[in-house]
């Protein structure tokens, strides 16, 4: 095993940078969860990197010796969006992209991150797309572009008490509003995600989305046929939006308000 072969923490940031720009030309990268067989054929076809769960809690030790037996399989990317996982997939010598979760919403935290050593991340979803294009730094950055972005982690399973406990369901189970809005829910790691009912849609307005290197589509729940008619939509790259109440915009035109300090508080 070559351990300097990504050069992880010890190249300057100037030649991790340009180390990226090569990389990043190579095309679109896609998570692969699976068996070690799954990956190995995975990472023969298509450029792949490994999704490593956002919630550990305990299983650091286990991902720890998995990345190291994945990096042998020939794995050289990780998608990371903690911390903590970031940096056991940086000690394994892999080439770490953040995550959404990393909550990168300034330029200060896109430059700590560059000298962290990712080699590109995703923003927050809780920027605009304004906001997004405003953000300074050299680290290569996208946004999600698609998909039901995470509403909620949660330590248990919302749905281990219903009658289809997660654990036995081959769909994910789903939790349900006082207005009958579904929710899936997805465990991985050693925590459940309560995804959005709708999935975030930008095909027909990707003109607006500026400044990203790359952009993400998050497939959680959709069929292998909802997959493609996603991707085909994306590429054409003149899609009409589907119905309406079917998707959503997110946040990326409304944005987040912060309520002022002290307010209400006396
Ligand atoms: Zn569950």
């Amino acid at each position: 095993m070559d351990r300097n072969a990504q050069k992880p923490a010890g190249s300057p940031p100037q030649d991790r940078r340009r180390n990226h720009e090569k990389q990043t030309q190579g095309g679109g990268e896609v998570a692969v969860a699976g068996t070690q067989q799954d990956v190995e054929r995975g990472i023969r076809d298509i450029p792949c990197a490994l999704e490593l769960p956002r919630g550990l809690f305990g299983m650091e030790a286990q991902v720890q010796k998995r990345l190291r037996q994945m990096k042998e399989a020939g794995v050289t990317d990780v998608w990371a969006g903690t911390l903590d996982a970031a940096a056991l997939a940086k000690e394994a010598g892999l080439r770490v992209h953040g995550g959404f979760s990393l909550n990168l919403t300034n330029s200060a935290a896109i430059e700590w991150y560059t000298a962290f050593g990712l080699s590109d991340a995703e923003l927050s979803f809780e920027l605009t797309v304004h906001q997004a294009a405003a953000l300074g730094g050299a680290l290569p950055r996208g946004l999600i572009a698609y998909g039901r972005v995470p509403l909620m982690l949660t330590r248990n399973c919302p749905a281990a008490n219903g009658p289809q406990g997660c654990l036995k369901c081959k769909t994910p189970p789903v939790l349900t509003d006082r207005k009958g809005v579904q929710f899936p829910i997805r465990c991985t790691g050693a925590c459940s995600e309560v995804v959005n009912s709708v999935p975030v849609w930008m095909a027909d307005r990707l003109n607006e989305i500026r400044n990203m290197d790359f952009l993400t589509l998050r497939f959680t729940t959709e069929s292998m046929d909802e997959r493609q008619r996603v991707l085909e939509a994306y590429r054409s790259g003149n899609a009409a939006p589907p119905p309406p109440g079917s998707f959503t915009r997110g946040l990326y035109y409304r944005g987040f308000q912060m309520e002022p300090a002290g307010r209400d508080r006396g």
